[in-house]
């Protein structure tokens, strides 16, 4: 267990913030807190993780009345520099060292179904694209300051990532008039107003330039600066308070280091509050079958309600793996994970915890009032009513709850109904998947006190006066106390014999959502 007492890992992130910009928070200036995602392809599930951790932060300042604004970077910006398996690869080869921006209906897809994806769960997100900044000059400055420090900026990737530039680098990349490619250009000078460049036929592997060279602005959307200086200078151009990053580029001498040791010597500004995250790590067969395809953040947040999506995110520390397997048990037992957090956030407990409560309130998608104390049908009884064709769903949600279902449950039930379903019919493990037995299977064995006590059980169903899944209950536990006999050697064979399983919903509500005198007439005859 990752909860303990103590503070929910996100609150103690928002207070180390609130010390460090003290003088900003009273003067009323919004902190910005900033993550990126390159559009070279459909988004991976894992970068959501980022996109949720910082968006959680925002929420948490703005709960704090701290003004603050996430903006999300879709950089399309990059060169092209490799090609997904699932677009036509004919078709995009030519383009390959282009700009993002510059290959024809290419990356403006990848955003729209991130944005998709991560819209539901109500996050506070800014999104913005890195190409316009540039054409408009913002990165003007950075430029010509990377430019005239070319020398030290080299030192620095020696001094700190070990892997040194060779002596004639730039920190530039220049966009080729004449054939529009971006990897294939090198820098060659700088005067303080232009730079000379060459298009290199040989310079990348996955690109091939043209040979052109010639004299150019460096401004104004001609060039962007390569990805560790480049990151740097985000912080600066956008004004960048708070920013974390995906465990790999926390290595020593990574990529977070240099661009902390760029914004520092060469840029003058703080590099932001940093929140490392860890992996968000994908198992499953089905979902890497297809080469990629199922990894991808929109496949994933078609699976859960966007406040489980949110929920499974948030719910462990931010150092902290994630592990999702979509086909394990993984999905059921984030809902339980879900209901037991929320039972901690409205008192249901004798005991409450902070730690179990927070990430329940904070998963929410709508933040516009707080979370409704609402009764929701638990997993593993709502997989089983999903799958039996004679049970009405509210009538069932109605008999669990013990009184009348509100407007607000209803809602909710067919929600959450609906992705179970979807679950059943595609990811669900065999152990989850319901069939009603219409005979006793032949392979039951039974000791001969076994069978006494499921005869006497079937007499006492037949005779109950109200056939409800307490009255049922009841009468099996006397009947094992009666007989003797451990839970187990009860409960099997009366899941074997209605299921043809050894394990299944709690029994004495399954059996009740069957009628009565056939369950009763099925025990006497076993
Ligand atoms: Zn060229």
């Amino acid at each position: 267990m990752y909860y303990t007492i103590r503070m929910f890992w996100a609150d103690e992130f928002a207070d180390a913030i609130e010390e460090r910009f003290q003088k900003k928070i009273k003067e009323g200036t919004p902190l910005i807190i900033r993550d990126e995602k390159t559009l070279s392809g459909r988004v991976h599930i894992g970068s959501v993780r980022g996109i949720v951790i910082h968006g959680l932060i925002g929420q948490i300042l703005t709960e704090r009345n701290i003004t603050n604004e996430f903006l999300f970077e879709l950089n399309d910006n990059d060169p092209m520099d490799g090609l997904p398996v699932y677009v036509d690869q004919e078709k995009y080869k030519p383009h390959m060292g282009k700009p993002l921006f510059a290959v024809p209906n290419f990356s403006e897809g990848f955003g729209e179904e991130l944005k998709e994806a991560v819209a539901p769960m109500g996050l506070p997100i800014h999104w913005y694209h890195l190409r316009p900044l540039y054409i408009e000059g913002k990165f003007n400055d950075v430029i010509r300051e990377a430019l005239d420090n070319a020398t030290r900026i080299r030192e620095i990737y020696k001094e700190v990532s070990g892997g040194g530039k060779p002596d004639d680098w730039f920190p530039l990349n220049v966009i080729c008039p004449q054939c529009g490619k971006i990897g294939t250009t090198k820098v060659t000078g700088w005067n303080g107003s232009e730079v000379t460049y060459v298009c290199k036929p040989k310079y990348v592997e996955w690109a091939e330039g043209c040979g052109h060279e010639g004299t150019m602005s460096p401004f104004d959307g001609n060039a962007s600066l390569p990805w560790k200086v480049e990151w740097a200078a985000k912080w600066k151009v956008m004004g960048v308070d708070i920013e974390g990053g995906g465990k790999d580029h926390y290595a020593a001498g990574g990529s977070r280091e240099v661009a902390a040791t760029i914004s520092k010597d060469i840029f003058h500004y703080d590099p932001p509050f940093d929140i490392p995250y860890e992996f968000f790590n994908l198992a499953g067969k089905k979902m890497s079958a297809s080469k990629g395809l199922g990894a991808c953040a929109k496949d994933v947040a078609d699976l859960l309600p966007p406040k489980l999506l949110k929920f499974l995110m948030i719910r462990k520390e931010a150092r902290v793996p994630i592990d999702f397997d979509p086909e394990g048990k993984t999905i059921p037992n984030l809902f339980d994970e879900y209901d037991r957090c929320s039972d901690h956030y409205f008192n249901r407990h004798p005991e409450t915890y902070e730690g179990y409560a927070r990430p329940y309130a904070l998963a929410q998608a709508d933040l516009s009032h707080d979370p409704d104390d609402i009764w929701e049908m638990r997993f593993q009884a709502l997989s089983f009513v999903v799958q039996m064709p004679h049970l009405h769903l509210e009538e069932e949600a109605t008999k669990l709850k013990g009184s009348g279902l509100s407007e607000a449950e209803i809602t909710a039930l067919h929600e959450r109904a609906d992705f179970v379903k979807k679950w059943i019919d595609t990811l669900a493990p065999a152990e989850y998947k319901f069939v009603i037995q219409d005979s006793v299977p032949t392979d039951l064995e039974l000791s001969d006190n076994q069978r006494d006590a499921l005869h006497a059980l079937g007499k006492r169903l037949g005779d109950l006066k109200e056939w409800t899944g307490e009255s049922v209950h009841d009468k099996i536990h006397r009947t094992k106390e009666e007989f003797g006999l451990p839970p187990k050697e009860l409960f099997q064979p009366l899941y074997k014999i209605f299921l043809g399983r050894t394990s299944g919903p709690q029994v004495g509500w399954f059996l009740s959502t069957m009628e009565q005198e056939k369950v009763a007439e099925k025990l006497l005859n076993v």
